[in-house]
């Protein structure tokens, strides 16, 4: 099978590149044989070693090859008009730069041009190549930032370096996945209008019915801490609130399907015009609405507001720790006793009988202060979201109860990456970390990616020196 001739604009210019491949394959081989020599026999292990040492060579040169012969005019091109005046301009120079790809380096001498005029300069080859400014060009950065936002920087790096032959270090897995994490707006990381509509066509086709959209909010606690200042100290972490919500789709057999995951240490505000913005991307009328949550008060009114047909259901998973909680704390912890009157009281809740419960509560003689302290505090937050509590009816009509969706996106997104010990987060790079993970959770990852590539190459002729 040949080389598409297209790609080098001729014939004879793909039997150049082949001609060079074909070395490049030779010199490979004559580095790769000693294993052989002496009659030795190696295992596969060793050969693996041994082609994950020299890959790099082989297919950097063969990418050098194609490259030198794809783009031969711009490697020697000695005018070009200038992108800002059209003044042509002769070459002032050329520029060595050794670009560094997922199969391997190779260096290229792109001509520059410098305008005297617009007192600019620029190479063309880069920009017609898509050159990253880094050495580490995009299929690089890709993949590395995308694995800073599952591990730590420092062990990602050595996994990345480990797997792909590639050395980088966490400095460099910090500073792509902050760059990336900068163009992360929301509207980039919550997936488009068409797209949502695709995934409810998907469940409303699988279901027969109109699909049940739960859209789920909370908060989570994150390690922060003040950015550094030049020659201060530091000053103490902070617990700060990461606040987000997760919008998804109970599909088949109760499975979730994903539309969003947003998460940004923010305050309720941000919070409520974040989650308006997704709300207009979903067509509401199409979809059975859940708001489900805790009892957190700067929640509630936003998703009122962004979602005014949806069904306020109080989580019931956070209800019952509510009851646990006072079960300890009247009876002691571990007994039967304390087991079995929340029991009883979380099954009458289920029910939605709420009179029955809330003269349980009222007729109870607390042990200590503290109970009766728990005592009053659960009346207080049964009475606060008496109209969301109607579970039975929520179930008959295929509504979830329990936010296990939300909370699992916030340990999920939040959590496992932010809450290492010994992590403390300065707000803004936190939030690029943040909008990052939530994009891999979305599906809409390689679209933020392929901004950032985008912008990180702009201006297309960058200012450079003279
Ligand atoms: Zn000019």
């Amino acid at each position: 099978m040949g080389l598409p001739a297209i790609l080098f604009g001729g014939g004879s210019s793909v039997e150049e590149a082949r001609t060079l491949a074909h070395n490049a394959l030779d010199m490979w081989f004559d580095q790769v044989a000693s294993i052989f020599e002496n009659g030795q026999q190696p295992t596969i292990s060793e050969l693996s070693r041994r082609f994950g040492e020299t890959r790099g060579d082989l297919m950097g040169a063969v990418m050098q090859a194609m490259v030198e012969k794809t783009y031969h005019h711009l490697l020697h091109q000695e005018h070009a008009p200038c992108p800002w005046c059209g003044q042509v301009l002769k070459r002032k120079r050329s520029d060595r730069k050794k670009l560094s790809t997922l199969h391997g380096e190779f260096s290229l001498d792109r001509p520059y041009f410098f305008c005297l005029t617009c007192k600019r300069g620029f190479h063309p080859l880069d920009e017609a190549l898509g050159i990253a400014p880094e050495r580490h060009q995009y299929d690089i950065q890709e993949k590395a930032a995308k694995a800073a936002s599952v591990m730590p920087f420092e062990e990602s790096a050595e996994q990345f370096s480990s797997m792909t032959g590639v050395e980088i270090g966490d400095h460099f897995q910090h500073d792509t996945l902050n760059a990336v994490g900068e163009v992360a707006t929301l509207e980039l990381v919550i997936p488009d209008r068409e797209e949502i509509e695709r995934r409810i066509d998907e469940v409303a086709k699988a279901t027969g019915s109109k699909p049940v959209l739960v859209v789920g909010a909370d908060g989570a606690h994150m390690p922060t801490r003040p950015k550094a200042e030049r020659n201060k100290k530091r000053g103490p972490g902070q617990w700060k609130e990461a606040k987000g919500f997760r919008i998804y789709l109970v599909g088949e057999d109760g499975r979730t399907i994903q539309i969003a995951s947003w998460h940004q240490i923010q305050d309720a505000e941000a919070f409520r015009a974040d989650l308006a913005l997704v709300a207009e991307r979903i067509p509401q009328d199409r979809v059975r609405i859940a708001l489900l949550a805790d009892g957190a008060e700067w929640l509630w009114p936003s998703m009122v507001a962004c979602f005014p047909t949806g069904r306020q259901i109080l989580d019931f998973y956070h209800c019952a720790e509510h009851v646990h909680g006072t079960a300890k704390e009247q009876f002691v912890e571990g007994t039967l006793k304390a087991q079995q009157w929340a029991e009883a009281v979380l099954s009458l809740l289920s029910l939605s009988e709420m009179d029955d419960v809330l003269s349980i509560l009222r007729k109870m003689s607390p042990r200590s202060p503290d109970a009766a302290e728990k005592i009053r505090k659960l009346i207080g937050y049964l009475e606060k979201n008496r109209e969301r509590i109607h579970y039975e009816t929520d179930r008959e009509d295929g509504y979830p109860i329990g936010s296990g969706g939300i909370e699992s996106s916030h340990k999920f997104v939040c959590h496992t990456r932010m809450k290492r010990s010994g992590a403390w987060w300065v707000k803004e790079s936190g939030n690029s970390m943040l909008r990052i993970r939530c994009a891999v959770a979305n599906g809409t990852y390689e679209r933020v990616f392929e901004r950032y590539a985008a912008q990180s190459r702009q201006p297309f002729l960058r200012l450079v020196d003279k």
